[in-house]
């Protein structure tokens, strides 16, 4: 499998934060829950999950926000757009909002989460929803999906 890198430019709303995600995306979501629509602002946050070692902060110094707790959340200290977040336990990934990207439009959400939670209104193309969170086990089967997804709308 080859590794293509891309690079795509992302910031927060007043630009005062700005990186650089040199690798493609391992998956990307939807999440419905309360906390996401609280900190969103809106029906759901999309994450798109990127390698540690592909993401570069180029300006501007995130704070942490949110609830402050095991995952940490990172906002634009100005704007206090939510950037990305380093979910608990995991150093090598970030969760990228995907919206945060300067072009978001192909990060289609791939799966998306805590539907139990989600507004009546809200329908999103998921291809694979859970009422709350896959298991370990089987999340490691949507990532192997996602890349077969991917491909094949690259190839489109
Ligand atoms: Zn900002
Ligand atoms: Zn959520």
């Amino acid at each position: 499998m080859s590794v293509e890198v891309v690079c795509r430019e992302g910031g927060c709303r007043c630009n005062r934060v700005r990186f650089t995600v040199s690798m493609k995306p391992i998956i990307t979501m939807a999440c419905h829950c309360t906390g996401c629509q609280k900190m969103s602002s809106s029906a759901f946050s999309l994450s798109a999950l990127v390698p540690q070692a592909g993401f570069t902060i180029n300006q501007g110094e995130p704070v942490i926000g949110g609830l402050h707790g095991a995952a940490r959340h990172y906002f634009c200290g100005y704007c206090m757009s939510w950037l990305f977040t380093r979910p608990q336990g995991i150093d090598d990934l970030i969760n990228l909002r995907a919206t945060m990207l300067d072009d978001a439009s192909d990060y289609v959400p791939f799966m998306e989460t805590w539907t139990s939670e989600k507004l009546p209104w809200a329908s999103i193309p998921a291809i694979h929803s859970f009422a709350q969170l896959p298991e370990s086990e089987e999340f490691l089967h949507l990532l192997q999906a996602y890349a077969e997804f991917a491909a094949a709308a690259a190839n489109r």
